[in-house]
């Protein structure tokens, strides 16, 4: 069974004719509020997909609160090891223009308070853990040592970028990353995609996929290449792609599936996810992710 360790956010979107510029404001159409959160999305889409899946983390007493885990809870995700703490829920605030543009701020609120002290100290029950960048760095430094320890798969979604934690690294058995976050972790110097993440490899994690959009993934291991085009779709909205990667990614490895099984489904799954609009609510289930492998 999944541990994810990660975010948890309310998203409030508006859609408007244009971002607004420093001091000025913008009048929008009616908000939506989603449920978000890197952490929470991978839970989702991981759930969806089949597997058992425990969330750890964090969010407030507030109204975001119901929002938030609303996507959760309809999944069947186990919230055992949610905190509820005297702070804000996580909230995104999307502005969406007409050219398809947007801008996010997010407000961590809880997901910023979470310690390694909330982290289950029996990690028995789990096979993997799955961890992103939207929580204090010393939060997963200690879950990924802890369930590297404990004998666990390991994969980490680097996103949103950061400065990378060679400690982290050491601990992480598959890393995952877009081309933007590949950058954050390379020397510069402008080499081809594939030794960048071969580069990796001497770091920790013994397999690296990088996610290339409509292009794709590139997974390198120590014996192999796995360039993977895209699965044919007409995309309206890829928000929650990589999370749905990434989350139904570990669910087939945590079933038992060979690493060239679970990237082609993790890809068919993120495509669909991409003929929705949202994140959580675009997401595919596991009956819809096998009809799509058998086309
Ligand atoms: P992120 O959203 O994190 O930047 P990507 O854009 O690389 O990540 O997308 C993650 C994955 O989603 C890709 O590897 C691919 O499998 C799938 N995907 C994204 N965009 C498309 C698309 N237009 N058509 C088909 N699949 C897509």
């Amino acid at each position: 069974s999944v541990l994810v360790v990660g975010s948890v956010n309310a998203d409030v979107t508006v859609r408007a004719a244009r971002i607004p510029a420093p001091g000025e404001t913008v009048l929008g159409e009616e908000a939506r509020v989603s449920p978000g959160g890197k952490g929470a999305n991978q839970a989702v889409a991981a759930a969806l997909a089949g597997s058992s899946v425990t969330l750890c983390g964090a969010v407030g007493r507030d109204t975001f609160r119901a929002p938030a885990l609303s996507g959760l809870t309809r999944a069947g995700v186990n919230l055992a090891h949610l905190h509820e703490l005297a702070a804000p829920t996580g909230l995104a605030l999307i502005t969406v223009a007409a050219s398809g543009e947007n801008a996010i701020t997010v407000a961590s609120g809880a997901n910023a308070r979470v310690t390694p002290a909330y982290l289950p100290t029996d990690l028995s029950g789990f096979t993997h853990l799955l961890l992103q960048n939207e929580l204090p760095s010393e939060v997963n430094r200690e879950a990924a040592r802890h369930a590297h320890a404990a004998g666990l798969t390991v994969l980490y979604n680097a996103a949103p970028a950061r400065d990378p934690d060679p400690d982290l690294l050491a601990h992480t058995h598959h890393l995952i990353v877009n081309e933007h976050e590949l950058a954050a972790f390379a020397s510069g110097g402008g080499e081809a995609l594939e030794t960048q993440a071969r580069a990796l490899l001497t770091r920790g994690p013994r397999a690296v996929t990088v996610t290339l959009g409509a292009r794709g993934s590139l997974t390198v291991t120590a014996d192999a290449v796995d360039r993977l085009p895209a699965f044919p779709v007409t995309p309206v909205d890829t928000t929650g792609a990589g999370d749905t990667f990434c989350g139904v990614l570990t669910a087939w490895l945590a079933q038992g599936h060979p690493l060239p099984t679970a990237l082609h489904a993790a890809g068919v799954a993120a495509a669909l996810a991409c003929t929705r609009p949202g994140a959580q609510d675009a997401m595919p289930d596991r009956a819809e992710i096998a009809a799509a492998l058998a086309r």
